[in-house]
């Protein structure tokens, strides 16, 4: 089972990789798919490659990344055991933020990627995932750390990791929505 998984995900990965549906291929330098274990029990969803993931093809291996997978092995977890992806696949230009018609051109990759992986929870990284996967109402700073379903899923909402690069105070809860999560996963 989690074989042919991986084969799909390949699949999709390749799909990516050579995607030309909107504007950002031009400018990419390579598409960012995502990575981690076809039976990850939990899915961390940011919003797009930055500098250094376009550079390199992987999601999250900047300075907000490498604060990420910190906490990630902080709270228990090997690498191994989470899958990192993205909204967006390829980096938009400046890093600002993703525009309605890239998500729509890009969204059905993470779709199928979820769908493949059926992780016991998804943790959203910031607004952009938490508005495509559960509810565009939806604000970060009043359901952080809530436990959300839809459609059977499991959602944990939380902060972007650049978020707490910027304001320090908030890691405190960021760390704990963290370990929320790795309870939930096992639970
Ligand atoms: N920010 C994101 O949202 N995703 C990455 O992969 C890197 C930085």
């Amino acid at each position: 089972m989690a074989e042919s998984v991986n084969e799909l995900l390949a699949a999709i990965a390749a799909e990516v990789r050579s995607c030309t549906a909107c504007p950002l291929h031009e400018t990419r330098t390579r598409a960012v798919p995502g990575e981690g274990a076809a039976d990850a029990a939990v899915a961390f969803i940011g919003e797009a490659p930055g500098g250094d993931e376009d550079r390199q093809g992987r999601p999250f291996v900047g300075r907000s990344g490498q604060f990420l997978r910190h906490t990630i092995r902080q709270v228990g977890w090997r690498e191994e055991d989470v899958f990192i992806g993205n909204v967006l696949k390829c980096r938009p230009p400046g890093n600002r933020d993703p525009q309605d018609e890239e998500i729509k051109a890009c969204q059905h990759f993470l779709m199928a990627q979820l769908v493949l992986l059926q992780p016991s929870v998804i943790v959203t990284l910031g607004r952009f995932s938490l508005h495509l996967l559960v509810d565009t109402r939806l604000q970060i700073s009043k359901v952080r750390g809530q436990h959300l379903r839809k459609d059977g899923q499991l959602y944990l909402p939380t902060y972007h990791p650049s978020a707490i690069l910027r304001n320090n105070n908030l890691q405190p809860d960021f760390y704990r929505d963290l370990v929320v999560a790795k309870k939930l996963s096992t639970a």
